[in-house]
This record gives structure tokens, C-alpha cells and sequence, in this order.
């Protein structure tokens, strides 16, 4: 049996009451096909192209209560993209070494190139991460280290190419960068994807 988490402590990439994602008018780009936000700035792509959602990003004391059921998109794209422990948010000691992720126990076992998007843990906080991330709370787990886990795609929503609205039903799903219906033609990105 695992010794109880500490009390307080929330993992790095959970998101909280105030933080609130921004409002921000689409519009065509205006070169090759896809959607821009009408006002861009560098920080809503991300390396591969993708627009990302925009969440508020507040100072420490303002952003409320802990929302253990959402991921802040931000937080959790730094953690990937960094691989950071997504409870600490500490860098990996070893950058070029093997790296811990948790996955959901599907009864099977993990194969190369298992897709997951949360962010690997640091060893001192993987008991943590088991009892108060959502996505593994109250079930199974299995473990893995990776040698090696480079960002494969995003989880984001379809827009319709007329319209540039929401399509119903094609909230969050999962896209390889590079496919024809890749983040940044008619999608916005929420969480990033890596292999493992
Ligand atoms: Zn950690």
C-alpha cells in the first residue's frame, strides 16, 4: 500500500477555478489552409504549427481551487514539451535518460509507441501522481520508463472549414502532426501527445 500523498499537494498541470480560457474571435489564415486567431502572438503555436487554446495564465495566489477532473492546457504542454514531472514540474535529472510515465492499466501490455497524454513523474512523485491525477485515481496503473518519447500530436477540436465553428461531437481528438488533418488546419489544440 502506497503512503498517503501529502495534504495540499496538487500536481503542477491541474487546473484551477479562476483560470478560465481566454475568448479569441477565429479567422481564416491568410496563408495555406487552417485557422488563426484574428490578434496571434508566438506563444498560441506551438513548435509544430498548432494553435493552442488559451487558457489565462495568473499569478500562483489568484488562480483558486484546485479542478482535479481539468489540466491546465498550458502547464500541461510546458511538461511535455520539457518533460517535466507533471506534480513538481522538476526537470528530469537526466534529460537524455530514460523517463517514468504512468498509463491507465488496459489489461494489456505497454507496446512501443503507447500514446499518452500526461506528462511523465519524477520517481519521488509517483505515488503522488497515482492517488490524486484523475485519469488514474480509484483504478489500475501500470508503469514505464521511456527512452525515449517524442510529441507524436495534440488532442484538439475540429472547426468546420466554412463556418470556423466547433464541430458537434469532434471535441477531443487525437491527431498525429504531419496528417492531412493536422493541428493548425482545422484544429485547436488542447493537450499534447507523446509516444512512449
Ligand atoms: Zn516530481
Amino acid at each position: 500500500m502506497l503512503p498517503s500523498a501529502p495534504p495540499g499537494v496538487v500536481p503542477y498541470v491541474t487546473a484551477r477555478s479562476e483560470e478560465r480560457l481566454l475568448p479569441c474571435p477565429l479567422i481564416r489564415r491568410r496563408v495555406g489552409d487552417g485557422i488563426a486567431y484574428t490578434d496571434e502572438t508566438a506563444y498560441d503555436r506551438d513548435s509544430f504549427g498548432a494553435p493552442w487554446v488559451r487558457p489565462q495564465l495568473l499569478p500562483k495566489r489568484r488562480r483558486g481551487e484546485p479542478r482535479l477532473k481539468d489540466i491546465h492546457p498550458y502547464r500541461q504542454r510546458r511538461a511535455m514539451a520539457h518533460m517535466l514531472c507533471q506534480v513538481c514540474a522538476r526537470a528530469p535529472e537526466d534529460p537524455d535518460g530514460p523517463q517514468l510515465f504512468l498509463l491507465r492499466d488496459t489489461n494489456g501490455p505497454i507496446r512501443e509507441e503507447e500514446r499518452t497524454a500526461s506528462p511523465p513523474v519524477c520517481v519521488p512523485c509517483a505515488g503522488i501522481a497515482v492517488q490524486e491525477c484523475h485519469a488514474l485515481r480509484g483504478g489500475r496503473w501500470v508503469a514505464a520508463w521511456a527512452r525515449h518519447a517524442p510529441a507524436w500530436g495534440v488532442y484538439g477540436t475540429i472547426h468546420d472549414p466554412v463556418s470556423l465553428q466547433p464541430l458537434p461531437g469532434r471535441y477531443m481528438e487525437l491527431v498525429e502532426y504531419g496528417s492531412p488533418w493536422r493541428p493548425g488546419r482545422w484544429r485547436r489544440a488542447w493537450w499534447s501527445s507523446s509516444t512512449v
